[in-house]
């Protein structure tokens, strides 16, 4: 039987990296949600449309100018724009906020969540967002809420942007890190909440492969029932 697992929690748990180790052990898709609105932010930037211009960005979706959409390569997540692959394109801290920013429009989740229960609907998925287990994916099998302290986020996050050869003193990450929780816990639509229903995993204290055998567990244990 198709399984649906719901992933949620705030910027810099890990949740991608994370996941993604866990599906290949499981052998199912991951669909990473975020990377659709970096899609979507990234889309608005280049056209020039301002990321607090509603009207324009849904429009650019609705009116299928942007067609963003999702196809997997031997197991990896490519999002396309248009057709063309953009997964070398949205990882930046620019994509970031704008993809926080357009994520605050209804319609703008409205069009993305429909994409993404479509995709939930044909095979066994784990999906990762902000919203999943509340609004994507209510009755998904199993729900986790994978967080971590703001400090412990901030930390992991200062120690991949240095690898990548960018040094950004830790008080700017931990401000930005809460910035972005703060938007993404208060704007009106589908909000980062914990579904009732999810189990919380805090990584703050345990290690990459801690993390994942305590996901992978959760998983197992739900499969079982
Ligand atoms: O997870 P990631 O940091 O890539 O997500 C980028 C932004 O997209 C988040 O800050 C959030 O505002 C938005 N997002 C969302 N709902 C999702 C996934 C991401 O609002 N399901």
């Amino acid at each position: 039987m198709p399984i649906s697992i719901a992933v949620d929690g705030p910027v810099g748990a890990g949740k991608t990296t994370i996941c993604d180790t866990v599906c290949k052990k499981l052998g199912i898709l991951h669909l990473d949600t975020g990377a659709m609105y970096r899609a979507v932010g990234i889309s608005a930037l280049r056209k020039g449309v301002s990321t607090d211009d509603e009207e324009s960005i849904v429009r650019l979706l609705t009116s299928g100018e942007v067609d963003i959409d999702v196809e997997y390569r031997d197991g990896e997540q490519i999002t396309l724009v248009n057709g063309e692959n953009v997964n070398g394109l949205i990882r930046t801290q620019e994509a970031g906020s704008a993809a926080s920013a357009v994520s605050r429009f209804p319609g703008v989740r409205r069009h993305l969540v429909a994409l993404q229960q479509a995709m939930a609907k044909r095979q066994s998925m784990l999906l990762d967002g902000r919203d999943i287990g509340t609004v994507v994916l209510p009755d998904a099998d199993v729900k986790i809420y994978l967080t971590a302290s703001s400090l412990k986020r901030a930390e992991r996050r200062r120690a991949q942007l240095l690898e990548a050869g960018t040094d950004i003193p830790l008080e700017e990450i931990i401000r930005e890190v809460e910035a972005r929780d703060y938007q993404d816990m208060n704007r009106e639509t589908d909000p980062l909440r914990r579904a009732e229903d999810a189990v919380v995993v805090d990584s703050s204290d345990l290690t990459f492969e801690e993390t994942v055998e305590r996901v992978l567990s959760l998983i197992k244990a739900a499969k079982k029932e």
